[in-house]
């Protein structure tokens, strides 16, 4: 087995990562890092929670170390784009482990805190930034930042950048450095808009594909609880105070959601903190802190607070609402099994989300098994009943079918008069003209009736679907609608 000491890395990067614990390359790292190393242009398909945050910080400080060259002021050798602060805090905690003894100096920089000591280490200069565009750009318009000494540049979780409408810092970004660098490029989706940026930004780029989905998707026990919105809170507390849920991530819709619950836990004794975008930066981080030092049990959390979260034991995540984008469901269960560990994710689905269920199933092409176990399952089965149990959700009780009438009605149907040659002499002589098929005259027959009304969405056929794991890559272009 292929371990770091074979990767030609500086030995003090070798001592840094012993020191982390970690003992074998990823499959990123592994595919990566060589070519890095090599001064090539990369193509990384790959998401969090694979080790794409070492597999390009690693050759990018070997090399920084290894020329030496020091950095003038205001100016900077590597940068790194993050979409989320959240994210780039978390590369920059990454770097600083792995630099400890390496003389180079780094820092981050985003929006939402003030720039003062932003601004102060990078008159110094420094040898990696990692940002986000838009504090970025501002900064360097006010002239604290020059690109002209940018040797590497990465965009890290580029398919988000352009989700959340960076494309144009970007753009601006990159017209600024030199064309003589080397450019990393992660994503973990390729749409078209990617696959035309990176196109434009590469030169001859090694690829690199992870299949991060499959191998921690496999990790992760999927589960749905079907469960009527007034009991979601009981639910939750029966859930968290099984001895298993150790760290667990809860993800609400709204960030008023979020402060519900959390204060529900509060009042329940569950140790919890929530992060929001109306939670300032400071207490956002004193949160993630104390839930990553395991002082919380519980972090409720909406969707964008929680993007980029690396906590390597989360064992739960709980998505108190299924969410509205089917493609967070991945990113959300993705907190969950990270480095190699197992992990439960657990949807809670009121009725009424059913086909936001449905949609995140179609687009994991993964039927999310149901768990019917808990206190609240049969209360939520009455009225959307028949549709909670596994059985009935792979097997519609009623199938539709236009051509084919259902059987009950079958019964009903007048039976077929059996015509003889006598019948038909006779009718010959009373000049009327009788069919073999006398159904046929019968409207019943012609407009044969509908079958009964389902009793809910879940009772209608689904699609037939594989049941096996997520394949990320390619497999999440996302339609909003699923109906069926
Ligand atoms: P990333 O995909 O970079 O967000 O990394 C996901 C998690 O895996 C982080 O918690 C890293 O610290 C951890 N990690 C990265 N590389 C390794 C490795 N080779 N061995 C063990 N853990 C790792």
């Amino acid at each position: 087995m292929t371990s770091f000491s074979n990767l030609n890395l500086n030995p003090k990067i070798l001592a840094a990562l012993e020191k982390k614990g970690y003992i074998t390359p990823t499959p990123i790292q592994l595919q990566a890092i060589p070519s890095v190393l090599d001064g090539r242009d990369l193509l990384g398909i790959a998401q969090t929670g694979t080790g794409k945050t070492a597999a390009f910080s690693l050759p990018i400080l070997h090399n920084l170390a290894k020329s030496g060259i020091s950095v003038k002021s205001g100016c900077v050798r590597a940068l790194i784009l993050s979409p989320t602060r959240e994210l780039a805090s978390q590369i920059s905690e990454n770097i600083d482990a792995y630099s400890k003894d390496l003389n180079l100096r780094h820092a981050v920089i985003y929006g939402g805190v003030s720039d003062r000591a932003q601004i102060t280490s990078l008159q110094r200069g420094v040898d990696i930034l990692i940002a986000t565009p838009g504090r970025l750009m501002d900064l360097a318009s006010q002239g604290y930042i020059r690109f002209m000494q940018v040797e590497v540049l990465v965009l890290d979780e580029a398919d988000r950048m352009l989700d959340m409408g960076f494309i144009n810092d970007i753009n601006k970004i990159i017209a600024k450095i030199p064309q003589k660098r080397q450019t990393l490029f992660f994503s973990a989706t390729m749409p078209t808009a990617i696959t035309t940026l990176s196109k434009s930004i590469l030169t001859d780029p090694v690829r690199v594909e992870v299949t991060p989905q499959s191998t921690t998707v496999e990790r992760i026990d999927q589960k749905v609880m079907f469960v009527e919105k007034r009991d979601k809170l009981a639910l939750l507390r029966n859930i968290l105070r099984q001895e298993d849920a150790t760290s667990v991530i809860v993800f609400s819709k709204t960030k008023h959601g979020a402060d519900d619950v959390e204060e529900f836990l509060d009042r329940n004794r569950i140790s919890v903190a929530a992060i929001h975008g109306d939670k300032d930066q400071d207490q956002r981080e004193k949160s993630l802190n104390r839930f990553r030092e395991g002082k919380i049990k519980v972090l409720v959390a909406t969707d964008v607070a929680a993007r980029g979260i690396d906590i390597p034991a989360i064992s739960h995540v709980i998505n108190y609402d299924i969410p509205s984008d089917p493609e967070s469901y991945v990113h959300r269960i993705g907190r969950t099994a990270r480095a190699g560990r197992q992990g439960v994710a657990i949807s809670f689905c009121d009725p009424h989300d059913d086909t936001l269920l449905l949609a995140v199933e179609k687009a994991i092409n993964f039927k999310i098994p149901v768990d019917d176990s808990h206190a609240f399952a049969s209360k939520s089965r009455a009225p959307a009943a028949k549709h909670v149990g596994e059985k009935s959700r792979a097997k519609p009780a009623v199938k539709f079918d236009e051509k084919k009438p259902p059987h009950k009605e079958n019964h009903a149907a007048p039976k077929k008069k059996k015509v003889g040659i006598l019948d038909l002499i006779l009718n010959f002589f009373k000049g009327e003209k009788l069919s073999k098929k006398p159904e046929a005259k019968n409207p019943e027959r012609k407009h044969p009736p509908r079958p009964e009304k389902r009793e809910s969405n879940r009772e209608r056929p689904r699609p037939k679907r594989n049941n096996k794991p997520i394949e990320r890559t390619g497999g999440m272009k996302l339609s909003s609608g699923n109906k069926r």
